[in-house]
């Protein structure tokens, strides 16, 4: 027997839709809700390391997500020069273990329908554009009341509400969200031939100019920069922008640079930092994913964290009769302190960054690497 029988899921993006297939899998009876109107059907890209691969392999998808996206194994540094010369060709570590990719980049709408379709397949109840408006918690579970009308009792709820979470705010949880100073463009485009992996130019008018491939046929590009408010801007202007800033690098960025075409082929982003500290539950209430840790993708680590978040969560659930102390200790001890390695560690890569410091790059990548390589 599990420690709860239903559980209600706020929030559709990789924690929600993955503690939803497992929970629901484990013969547990789980709503999810999300608050956008509908599944995104337009977005950029996203760089899965091998650890996210091995609980998307967990959650029966990884068929669907190796077929629809492009794997490989190599990291390319090129230098800002008009050539876009390769400086070195890295071997990337298999964090996920030897029989998954290094890497796999994805069209991020396309993972998001592959974990809805199968958090639904599993018989997840799945209901978009609401959002739980009040909850109250007593020993045995939690009293929610729904914005779309109607209240249930559940005995877990599951804040999977992403980096503003609403959730974690009704807990009264006082947590700092604070910008890093990076702002990031982003652009999903076609994909030249010559592009079969990840390749980074660091310098240059920018911290960071880089690609991945999303698929056979598309990639998405992105240029970092300081975080500035570029709120006002058309989509011309900001293709306009991009392009300027990507005039600098050469390579395949020249046919990358071709290829874009308006509206809107790129957008900036702020990034923003945040770990909670433990424990991330009060009561019958759980926060996971980015709602309870925030990073800058420096590492591309922050949904295979909350992807790993996710799996150690429904594999206690499932395997206690109840959510005891005990149970929530072994949650803090196997999540926290890796989560929060990895948000420190991002972060200190953004910094390095920003402040033009050589920092020990590879050293850091690699302690990371081994860190994730283990089993969360
Ligand atoms: C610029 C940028 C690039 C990134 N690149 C990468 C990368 O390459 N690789 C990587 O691993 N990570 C990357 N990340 C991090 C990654 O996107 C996040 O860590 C990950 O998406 C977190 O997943 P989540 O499910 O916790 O939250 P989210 O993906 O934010 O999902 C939260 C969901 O909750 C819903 N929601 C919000 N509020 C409510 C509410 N009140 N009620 C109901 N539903 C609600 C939202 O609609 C959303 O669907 C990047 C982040 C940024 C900012």
């Amino acid at each position: 027997m599990a420690a709860v029988r239903n559980v209600l899921v706020v929030g559709g993006g990789a924690a929600g839709t993955a503690i939803a297939i497992l929970l629901a899998e484990g013969g547990v009876s789980v709503d999810l809700i999300d608050a956008k109107p509908a599944a995104d059907t337009a977005g950029s890209g996203i760089t899965l390391q091998g650890n996210a691969l091995r609980v998307l392999r967990r959650l029966g998808v990884w068929a669907d997500v190796s077929a629809h996206g492009y794997s490989f194994d190599t990291l390319g540094l090129r230098a800002p020069d008009p050539h876009g010369s390769l400086i070195a060709e890295l071997d990337d570590i298999r964090t996920g273990g030897p029989d998954l990719p290094a890497t796999t980049g994805m069209y991020r709408p396309e993972l998001a329908r592959i974990l809805l379709d199968r958090a639904a397949a599993v018989g997840a109840k799945i209901r978009f554009g609401t959002t739980c408006t009040t909850f109250t918690q007593d020993a045995d579970g939690v009293d929610v009341t729904f914005a779309d009308g109607g209240t249930a009792r559940y005995d877990l709820v599951v804040g999977a509400d992403g980096i503003r979470s609403q959730t974690r705010r009704m807990l009264g949880i006082d947590l700092t969200t604070t910008p890093t100073g990076m702002g990031i463009w982003r652009a999903f485009t076609p994909r030249p031939a010559s592009v079969t992996r990840t390749d980074l130019y660091y310098g240059g008018p920018c911290y960071i100019a880089g690609y991945c491939p999303t698929g056979p046929a598309s990639l998405y590009a992105y240029l970092v920069e300081d975080a500035r408010d570029r709120s006002e801007l058309s989509p011309p202007e900001s293709l306009a922008v991009m392009r300027e800033l990507s005039q600098a690098y050469h390579g395949p960025w020249d046919e990358i640079r071709e290829h874009r075409t308006p509206p809107p082929p790129g957008y900036e982003t702020l990034v923003y930092t945040h770990v909670l500290s433990a424990p991330w539950h009060r009561g019958r209430v759980v926060l996971i994913g980015d709602a309870a840790h925030a990073c800058p993708p420096t590492l591309a680590q922050g949904a295979a964290q909350a992807l790993e978040d996710a799996e150690v969560l429904a594999e206690l659930l499932l395997a206690a009769d109840a959510p005891t102390d005990a149970m929530w200790q072994a949650f803090t001890d196997r999540r926290v302190p890796r989560a929060t390695a990895v948000v420190d560690a991002s972060l200190q890569l953004s910094r390095w960054l920003l402040d033009r410091e050589r920092g020990d790059v590879p050293g850091l990548m690699a302690r990371i690497s081994h860190l994730v390589s283990a089993p969360a």
